[in-house]
């Protein structure tokens, strides 16, 4: 018997992501219409109480990658058929774009959509470092449908787990294992007509509207996470030698530009949440938080850990080594900081129309 996505036990996500999807998704979704602003609070509760960081990316990928911008461009049939699934997450949904010859650039996509003898679209290629994609029981599959058109000539598609020709494969990666990478490999994979999503060569209209929804909240759950580690941080400096360390100015100030840093990213993320809620033109606010939370991130973590120092090292009261590593991850998901300056200074060159 095949099932058309993995059964929800599958998966480690805790009982509330249900809630949290039905908050943010749409009232014709089913849900309460709330927007991507709410999850991220309700995701940033959830990194407080210690949801590990790959869990809480793999969630959020779900919900601003896939479900909120399928609630954005799907037609009637699909929304009829994913909007139930992808609001219980018993649908788990996953982003693929990257490809192993660069994920930054449109220019280096190979997956190729042609036509199929049979009426449909034939795909072939592949992707990489899909998120949630070993879990997934649906792919949005961003790809060359046009080659003449660039970036333009790109067609969003939606593509069930069991569909022939759609190979996935485990990804071993450097940390995050909650977030369960995968490689695909699409080979004659033939899908109607009715894959496509919103309308054939729409794929980069779409890719930019769930960038802003990813790139703004996509990191939401990993400052609850890092509040929850400067809190042990601190109640392990005071408990050290009558607090001994926090006599330090130099222990102070690092404590100090934590606050700010993680208030300042913060701020930021919730101005380009609500960009993206209101579908607001504005790449560059979620540029920006994106940037500001993966940086802050990892500014904090490699914090957390100067400040525990031996016993950070000791996994007392944390493993502050790997909460550095798994920060690191947030650089890159979403696009990497490079990309992010550029999409900043491309749209303050427009808006003021220089060069
Ligand atoms: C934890 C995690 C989750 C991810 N989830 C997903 C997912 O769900 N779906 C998905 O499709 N992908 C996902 N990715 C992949 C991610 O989007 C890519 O890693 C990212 O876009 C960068 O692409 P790349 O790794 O191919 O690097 P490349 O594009 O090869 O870049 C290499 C280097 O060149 C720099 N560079 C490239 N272009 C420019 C430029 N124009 N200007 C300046 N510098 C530039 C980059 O900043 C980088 O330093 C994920 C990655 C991670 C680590």
């Amino acid at each position: 018997v095949t099932t058309p996505f993995p059964a929800p036990s599958a998966t480690a996500w805790p009982a509330d992501a249900e809630a949290i999807f039905a908050l943010a998704l749409p009232e014709s979704w089913g849900g309460a219409g709330r927007g991507a602003l709410a999850a991220c609070d309700r995701l940033e509760a959830l990194g407080r109480q210690g949801v590990p960081r790959g869990i809480l990316l793999g969630m959020a990928a779900h919900l601003f990658g896939v479900a909120l911008p399928l609630a954005a461009f799907a037609t009637p049939a699909q929304a009829a058929r994913w909007s139930a699934p992808l609001r219980c997450g018993t649908a788990i949904g996953a982003l693929a774009v990257t490809e192993p010859e660069g994920g930054s650039s449109f220019e280096a996509m190979r997956m190729q959509a042609r036509p199929g003898t049979g009426g449909g679209v034939v795909l072939d290629g592949e992707k990489t470092l899909v998120c949630n994609g070993a879990i997934a029981g649906l792919f949005l599959v961003l790809a060359r449908h046009f080659p003449d058109r660039g970036a333009l000539g790109l067609t969003a598609f939606l593509i069930p787990r069991d569909t022939p020709g759609l190979h996935v494969e485990k990804l071993e990666v450097a940390a995050l294992p909650g977030a369960a990478m995968a490689r695909l490999v699409l080979q004659g994979c033939e899908v109607p007509e009715e894959a496509v999503l919103g309308r054939a060569g729409a794929g980069l209209r779409i890719f930019t509207r769930a960038m802003r929804w990813e790139r703004a909240c996509l990191l939401s759950g990993w400052l609850g996470a890092a509040e929850r580690d400067l809190d042990r941080c601190l109640a392990a400096l005071g408990g050290r030698a009558g607090g001994a360390p926090l006599r330090h100015q130099a222990v102070l100030h690092r404590l100090a530009r934590m606050r700010l840093r993680l208030d300042a990213a913060r701020l930021l993320m919730r101005r380009g949440a609500e960009a993206a809620d209101a579908a607001r033109e504005d790449a560059a606010a979620a540029a920006m938080a994106k940037l500001a939370v993966s940086e802050a991130l990892v500014e904090c973590a490699q914090d957390t850990a100067r400040l525990l120092a031996g016993a950070g090292w000791r996994l007392d009261p944390f493993d502050a080594a790997a909460a550095v590593a798994e920060t690191i991850g947030g650089l890159f998901a979403s696009g990497t900081s490079e990309v992010q300056l550029d999409t900043i200074a491309r749209q303050m060159l427009a808006e003021r129309r220089v060069a």
